[in-house]
């Protein structure tokens, strides 16, 4: 199948895309704007991107419109209406009509180049221009973009499971039966998707503000202290107690501000020779567009008023536009298959066997969620021997989840509630650790298996763990590698999660677990979203990791697959 191409690196793509920006904001040349509507045009069609045809010509219809209604200058006069007809009275001229349309075609030409680049970038990319302090703020925006696309096909479903009901949504006061499902939707995928985030060992500096609290505290009162000693007539004890304080806060809020653990990046941003065109020639073109506007503005120029005449193109404008369309002519037109380096990191990491799993203990668990009376686990008292594959089975809310989530800390640490007793996995205290030291543990992968991907190819989704865990980049290859043919989806490694069947997610969410090595591995209902084959193809899967020396924990209903190798 043939994805659209997308380069890994973000800046010549964001350097091309505020070229465009730049000449389609100095020009009101129809013949120059033209051009970069066409130059924009056969870059998306080189990349698989299609032109939005139709919003460019309601771009341009509009403007005409709203020029030609609300401008009364031009000299060739179309017709008009009687002066006293309000706001719409007076001339309407050929003049008005054309630049209004020109500048539609230039708000068009900034549109469709964004359109463009936000095909062209992953969000996780563009993320990773961050630096280290901010790499949180710019994963979760990351995330919520690629949210946005799922948020528009759960409207659509709404939709149509209304309409089947025979409701139709007529304007805006339809929009509350409307708003309030996708609301509790996207609630219900954002608390899925930080569970299969921290259960990667994703963590945010929840933990940490505790630690920081009281030495926060301490400065603050000694900065208080220092402002009010030289307002009381203290000035030099004051200051300094002002400025030790002050110090204080600002090495704290930079600690603060400091990743837990070093993140790594897979994907190291080296540009493809296309990027470095696309990177020269939009940095050309950007200085293209600076001399012209200094030294020979006439080249950009075109005047409406008063009398409209045919525009001479001045071959210098053509430059830096030319320069703009090395994408179009430079560009691959798939994605590049990595599988030949698959094969040889796979190679690679042979013997690089699971570690031995742990025993799993629950010592008279009790937990009960916040907000509610009766506990979900009740003296749960169990072992679970080293290498065993267990089917954790009950009707809906009989607490699978609930079980599962205690084994690598997502409860307490993700659920809040009250727990007793310990639920140990090999030496270590799962409610004491939480989830993100568990990782290296304990795998898990979730019900809703969309709701858990952070990022928009296969391959990326499977790094995801190893980056939180900061291994080196130079290992990430091969492990990603061996995780995906471990639940025989290497073949997927280059393609974009989207494009992928329930049981193909299903592998590469397993596969995204499995990034770490734990040798310990939890799943919530992984077959029911499965046709028959997938959910086959799945519990041999299982079958094959439980083989290799894993200890794999199933919470399902559907039994009878499973029943025979637990
Ligand atoms: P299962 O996986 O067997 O369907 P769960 O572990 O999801 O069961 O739920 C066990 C019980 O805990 C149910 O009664 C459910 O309503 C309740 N429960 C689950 N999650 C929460 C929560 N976040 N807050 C309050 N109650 C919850």
């Amino acid at each position: 199948m043939s994805t659209p191409h997308r380069d890994s690196a973000p800046v010549p793509w964001l350097l091309w895309a505020l070229a465009v920006l730049v000449g389609a904001s100095v020009t009101r040349h129809p013949l120059v704007l033209a051009l970069l509507l066409g130059v924009v045009w056969a870059a998306g069609e080189a990349r698989a991107h299609p032109f939005p045809l139709r919003l460019t010509l309601t771009l341009v219809g509009f403007g005409a419109l709203w020029n030609v209604v609300s401008v009364r200058q031009g000299q060739t006069v179309l017709f008009r209406l009687p002066e006293a007809w309000l706001l719409v009275g007076g001339l309407y001229t050929l003049e008005a009509l054309a630049y209004g349309a020109m500048q539609g075609l230039a708000v068009a030409v900034i549109v469709a180049a964004a359109g463009l680049l936000t095909a062209q970038l992953s969000p996780r990319d563009v993320a990773r221009l961050a630096p280290p302090a901010l790499y949180e703020a710019g994963l979760v925006l990351s995330v919520a973009l690629a949210f946005l696309p799922q948020g528009r096909e759960t409207l659509a479903e709404i939709r149509q499971a209304q309409a089947v009901r025979g409701h139709r949504v007529n304007g805006p006061r339809d929009l509350l039966p409307l708003m309030l499902p996708l609301l509790v939707a996207a609630l219900e995928r954002a608390l899925a998707l930080a569970e299969a985030m921290e259960a990667r060992g994703f963590t945010t500096g929840r933990g940490r503000a505790a630690r920081f609290r009281l030495p926060a505290l301490g400065a603050l009162a000694l900065f208080l202290i220092g402002i009010g000693g030289t307002l009381a007539g203290w000035p030099s004890g004051g200051i300094v107690l002002l400025w030790l304080g002050g110090g204080a806060l600002v090495m704290l809020a930079l600690r603060r501000a400091r990743p837990l653990r070093t993140r790594t990046a897979y994907r190291p941003r080296r540009p493809s020779r296309v990027a470095w065109l696309v990177l020269g020639g939009a940095t050309l073109a950007l200085a293209g567009w600076g001399a012209l506007a200094a030294l020979a503005p006439e080249a950009l120029a075109y005047t409406v008023y008063p009398r409209l005449a045919a525009p001479r193109f001045d071959l210098r404008a053509a430059i830096p536009v030319m320069l703009l369309a090395l994408p179009a002519v430079a560009s691959p037109k798939t994605t590049v298959a990595r599988t030949s380096v698959c094969d040889t990191d796979v190679a690679q990491t042979e013997g690089c066997a699971t570690e031995s799993p742990p025993e799993i203990v629950f010592e008279d668990v009790t937990f009960t969620y916040p907000g509610v009376d009766a506990p979900a686990l009740r003296d749960l008292r169990l072992t679970l021997p080293p290498g065993a594959f267990v089917v954790v089975t009950g009707p809906s809310g009989s607490g699978k989840s609930t079980l599962l989530r205690c084994i690598n800390g997502l409860v307490p640490h993700s659920s809040g509630g009250t727990v007793a007793g310990r639920a140990r996995v090999g030496a270590r205290d799962a409610f004491d650790a939480g989830p993100a030291e568990m990782a290296e543990l304990v795998g898990l992968v979730i019900q809703s298996i969309e709701a858990s991907f952070v990022a928009d190819r296969v391959e990326d989704e499977v790094a995801f763990a190893l980056e939180n865990a900061g291994i080196p980049p130079a290992a990430m290859a091969a492990r990603i590698a061996a995780a995906l043919a471990d639940v025989g989806a290497a073949h997927l490694r280059g393609r974009a999660l989207a494009t992928l069947s329930g049981g193909e997610q299903q592998r590469v969410a397993l596969a995204a677990a499995l990034a770490l090595r734990p040798p310990v591995l939890l799943l919530d209902e992984p077959l029911s979203q499965l046709d028959p084959q997938g959910a086959a193809d799945v519990v041999a899967c299982l079958r094959d990791l439980h083989a290799a020396g894993r200890t794999v924990i199933v919470a399902e209903h559907r039994l009878e697959r499973l029943i025979p190798r637990a």
